[in-house]
């Protein structure tokens, strides 16, 4: 009798390497989505799972399970942060606005890629001042994206148009993946796109699964820009339980090390606590029933599982806990180094603990799982 083999922890590793690297090199700004989203619907479809897509370009497919056990929102945003075309130069040379937390620092001599139309996208260089015309006073100055242009080969701003490109036209940093060292994956909008690879790998298993609560997959759209597209989502499916999946800060780093323990290759991550002061005003507390849940996860499942607390960034979870009465969030993440430039850097065997945490844990939300308050004192 022919029977399916257990899938080998390194064929995970292999399908996770191999779709997050398609997903990094499908340009999708925020607001521009398609390409990324036809994508993943049809790795969805592949999995027999129908999908639909909401008027703000969401993705969402429901994976049906116990109807007596709360019911759970997994999300991960297919956007990415970027430029938008705002004016065009007589000269050919084109300015531009940022779209999200672009560093500025991170953009002088960076290639991009202007979203025209599939096939016919158009590749530039954000200029970098000559270095043998750069002054002392110019040498350790950031230049404002203001002062920045892009350069795509055009000498007037009639062979801009022509190439399709006009104010309002999307520009990313020109798609690229680099494998490192090991399981290390370089390259562009590793945020979020590595986590979308997980939640494509995380229906596979919950689906193979007969134990499970119903589990609506969201691909959200507009995170970069205003961390707000994932809230209609919610809206309409009202799920009781929202894990969200984004990078979780690197600290392992001498840049970075006071401000945490989260290694690169140590595995997946929590956050305990996140806040955004700066005119974003929100971010995520867990309900305390999420944190228990993983941490017995993972060590049951023999996972490791790091934390994470700090100030200075948030996710979608933060406006999707606000929907309905109230949803009991978690952000969940893969360690990720140098966010939001051209080349982040993630491993695939955080992805794949990752993977495998969330099966394990979303299994074992039952019809005895609480979400009461009362249940949790502190
Ligand atoms: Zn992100």
């Amino acid at each position: 009798m022919a029977r399916r083999a257990a899938a080998k922890p390194d064929d995970l590793k292999a399908r996770l390497r191999s779709l997050t690297t398609e997903l990094m090199l499908i340009p999708g700004l925020s607001g521009y989505e398609g390409r990324v989203r036809k994508r993943l619907a049809a790795e969805l479809h592949a999995l027999k799972l129908a999908t639909r897509t909401d008027r703000l370009g969401n993705l969402i497919a429901t994976i049906p399970g116990d109807p007596e056990a709360p019911s759970v929102m997994l999300f991960a945003h297919m956007d990415q942060l970027g430029l938008v075309v705002r004016k065009i130069e007589a000269n050919g040379l084109i300015r531009v606005e940022r779209l999200g937390g672009v560093p500025e620092k991170a953009l002088p001599a960076q290639a991009v890629l202007f979203m025209v139309d599939e096939g016919r996208d158009v590749p530039g260089v954000i200029a970098n001042k000559s270095h043998h015309a750069t002054g002392q006073d110019e040498k350790y100055r950031v230049l404002p994206y203001a002062e920045l242009y892009i350069d795509a080969g055009f000498s007037g701003a009639e062979e801009v148009l022509a190439a399709g490109i006009d104010i309002g036209t999307p520009v990313v940093y020109y798609p690229a993946a680099l494998p490192l060292a090991g399981d290390r994956l370089a390259g562009t909008s590793v945020d979020d796109r590595a986590a979308c690879a997980v939640v494509v790998e995380v229906a596979r298993g919950l689906l193979a699964s007969h134990r499970r609560p119903t589990v609506h997959i969201v691909f959200s759209v507009l995170e970069e820009y205003n961390l707000r597209g994932a809230v209609t989502a919610a809206q309409a499916l009202l799920p009781d339980i929202a894990i969200q999946l984004d990078l979780i800060l690197a600290t392992d780093t001498p840049d970075m090390a006071a401000r945490g323990d989260v290694i690169l290759g140590g595995g997946p991550a929590m956050s305990l606590y996140s806040f955004h002061g700066r005119g974003t005003l929100n971010g995520t507390i867990p309900h305390p029933a999420l944190p228990v849940l993983f941490d017995e996860t993972a060590a049951d499942e023999g996972l490791p599982l790091q934390r994470s607390a700090h100030v200075g960034a948030l996710t979608d979870s933060s406006y999707v806990q606000l929907v309905g009465q109230g949803v009991a969030a978690i952000d969940l993440g893969f360690p990720m180094r140098y966010s939001h430039s051209a080349l982040e850097v993630c491993d695939i065997g955080d992805l794949a603990a990752l993977t495998r945490l969330l099966i394990a844990g979303i299994s074992r939300i039952d019809s005895g799982f609480s979400l009461s308050r009362d249940d949790f004192p502190q």
